[in-house]
């Protein structure tokens, strides 16, 4: 093939698998929980990318320290790597003031998420995370039509647990013919920094029992922890030990990576046998 008749790299080409995180509803702190799981996979050896297409309050950057702007050259976009290397593409990081408000159109932010995927040098991603924007709109279908979605974490708070959020995602995902792979409950306790114990202000976690109910393959509890409060404010979050919290979500998200990687040999295999056969 003559050197001018080579397809263009496409840079979703590198990206082995893309998950997404969701909630039903904001403040629960949905970005953070992607932004531990980022942080995680890539202390786990993974090349890690997170899309932050919760465009409506994209804070992905802040969590990380991330000030610098986005920048580009001809093959597209350049994403901006936190200090352990996690690869991340905002729309903050496009704005010219960090706190403008966006209030853009759906159109136009799905605009923005096909760029963000497809015109972005994202280079080798093990793991891309895409934080959603809370809720169902039509952020959610674009991610869900456009990218290669594995799987969808939720991230709930105690008090809407038992509430019918998280049954609605899981329906969604359905829907959209794709699992929900884990539930994280957030802010289930309270991590005292006087007395060290945990104070279970909202009652027991309900986390394992919901995602029973709901046929949920992992779980994770988080507390409120008034230390990780801090070092995300001071844009320090890969600095904060999570401790086991979120092995049981990692370890599903590298089974079901695995199992895909899996069905592509199969299907490479069976094309090559096709070949063959002609
Ligand atoms: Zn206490």
């Amino acid at each position: 093939m003559a050197e001018e008749e080579e397809p263009k790299r496409v840079a979703r080409a590198n990206v082995k698998h893309v998950f997404g995180v969701v909630s039903g509803k904001g403040g629960v702190g949905k970005s953070l929980v992607t932004s531990l799981l980022a942080s995680e996979l890539n202390k786990r050896g993974y090349k890690v990318g997170i899309l932050d297409a919760d465009v409506t309050g994209p804070s992905i950057p802040k969590t990380f320290g991330i000030t610098s702007h986005v920048t580009a050259d001809e093959d597209g976009m350049n994403p901006r790597a936190t200090e352990s290397g996690i690869k991340v593409m905002s729309v903050n990081m496009l704005l010219p003031e960090e706190d403008m408000p966006v209030a853009w159109r759906g159109p136009v932010v799905s605009g923005i998420i096909n760029q963000f995927w497809g015109e972005t040098n994202w280079e080798d991603i093990d793991y891309m995370l895409v934080d959603m924007p809370p809720g169902t709109s039509d952020v959610f279908l674009t991610v869900m039509h456009q990218l290669p979605c594995e799987g969808i974490i939720t991230v709930s708070a105690p008090q809407e647990l038992v509430g019918m959020i998280v049954g609605k995602a899981v329906r969604l995902a359905h829907d959209m013919d794709v699992r929900v792979l884990g539930l994280v409950e957030n802010m289930a306790y309270f991590k005292c920094d006087e007395c060290g114990k945990k104070h279970y202000i909202f009652g027991e976690p309900q986390g394992k029992e919901i995602a029973e109910r709901y046929q949920i393959p992992s779980f994770a509890t988080l507390p409120l922890d008034p230390e990780f409060t801090r070092m995300v404010d001071a844009g320090k979050l890969e600095e904060y030990d999570i401790e086991s919290a979120l092995d049981g979500i990692i370890q599903k998200l590298e089974i079901t990576a695995a199992q895909s990687d899996g069905a592509k040999r199969t299907a490479a295999e069976s094309a090559e046998v096709d070949d063959e056969e002609e």
